[in-house]
């Protein structure tokens, strides 16, 4: 089978060293070489999470480290804002509505940022518990400032409960220094690594409300899982994706090597490189460049032509699959995913691929 590119929002490319770790004999869970895996694993996380608090591994996609975020943190009748700016601002809603919270749907409307005056005026008035908010909104290609969402929070004293799944590891996110009380992200995107894997860190405010929340929870019981980081000998309660967690390690070990902020700068250099050739090709962006996404473009498709097409063009032609766009933006825009491990040579690929897609 030829290995086709994937310039999707996740699964994302993953490094031949990592894929060569992920294809290995998986470790036994409760052994020597496992611990000590682990504790690497879990020491680089922090540096990337930029967190002194302990970072949990969850077995499970990114939605259930939000699912454990909500059933860990809240209970019934709390009363929270979901900040939505597309898709998974709306997920995270569903998510805090099945667990019965009180919550409210700010939508600001797919393709825009939150606005932070709206925004502020919301949380002066509702007597809020907690905020939730996307980071980086993966449905739209919109990168919301969290650093500014944050401080707006609070000055009301709501805790600021941030999906990161799309953005850790790959535009700038400090949790402590920002004051984020939860910040969720998962393997499959900037972290190069297959799927299977979420990582949830909280704030020492976020373990105190988990000490009164009433919401039931088993499997996704944070304050176990943090009982496991903390031994010696760090484990998990029960059976982790081990062959994940050996490729994360790595993964993550190649990340910090090259250096975050070495990460940054390619990205923005690729976000940037992404939005111009786009423009040269006479299309438009969904969202304004001021708050585009450095690590997934959104492109909207003109009229004569059909979303689907463009997508099956560049597949079948070129082995490059991007992706098109979800809910209401389903045929209106396609979405090409930058994040994780790409080379310049798979960026050109793909430019080139959407350029032959256009012209045929
Ligand atoms: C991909 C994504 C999710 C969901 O992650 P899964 O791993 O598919 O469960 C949530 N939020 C954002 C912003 C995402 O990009």
């Amino acid at each position: 089978m030829k290995e086709m590119i994937l310039m999707t929002p996740g699964p994302t490319m993953v490094p031949e060293e990592v894929k060569k770790v992920a294809g290995a004999q998986p470790l036994h869970h409760r052994t020597e070489e496992f611990y000590e895996l682990f504790s690497n694993l879990n020491k680089n996380l922090k540096e990337i999470f930029k967190t002194k608090n302990e970072v949990i591994t969850l077995t499970s996609s990114g939605t259930g480290g939000m699912e454990a975020v909500i059933a860990n943190l809240f209970s019934t009748g709390d009363k929270v804002l979901v900040a939505s700016i597309g898709y998974f601002g709306e997920r995270f809603y569903d998510i805090a509505k099945a667990y019965g919270l009180d919550a409210e749907l700010q939508d600001f409307g797919w393709g825009n940022a939150v606005d932070p005056n709206v925004l502020e005026d919301k949380l002066r008035n509702g007597n809020y518990k907690a905020l939730l908010v996307t980071h980086n909104e993966t449905s739209t290609g919109v990168t919301n400032n969290v650093k500014e969402i944050a401080k707006i929070a609070d000055r009301y004293g709501v805790a600021v409960i941030v999906d990161a799944v799309s953005s850790l590891g790959g535009i700038p996110l400090e949790m402590d220094e920002w004051g984020i009380d939860a910040v969720i992200t998962c393997s499959q995107k900037c972290l190069m690594s297959p799927p299977g894997l979420s990582f949830v860190a909280l704030s020492e405010r976020a373990w105190k409300m988990a000490e009164t929340s009433n919401l039931p929870k088993y499997y996704f019981n944070l304050k176990k899982a943090r009982e496991g980081v903390l031994k010696p000998n760090p484990d998990t309660p029960a059976t982790p994706a081990v062959s994940t967690i050996m490729a994360v390690a790595k993964a993550t070990n190649m990340l910090l090597e090259f250096g975050l902020d070495n990460v940054y700068k390619r990205q923005a250099t690729y976000g940037k490189r992404v939005r111009e050739y786009v423009k040269s090709l006479g299309l438009e962006l969904l969202p304004e460049e001021d708050i585009a996404s450095d690590l997934i473009t959104a492109i909207k498709v003109p009229e004569k032509y059909k979303a689907s097409e463009i997508i099956n063009h560049m597949k079948e032609k070129h082995g490059v699959l991007i992706t098109g766009g979800q809910g209401p933006l389903k045929g209106k825009i396609i979405r090409i995913g930058h994040m994780g491990y790409v080379t310049e040579e798979m960026l050109t690929k793909t430019l080139e691929a959407l350029k032959d897609a256009i012209k045929e």
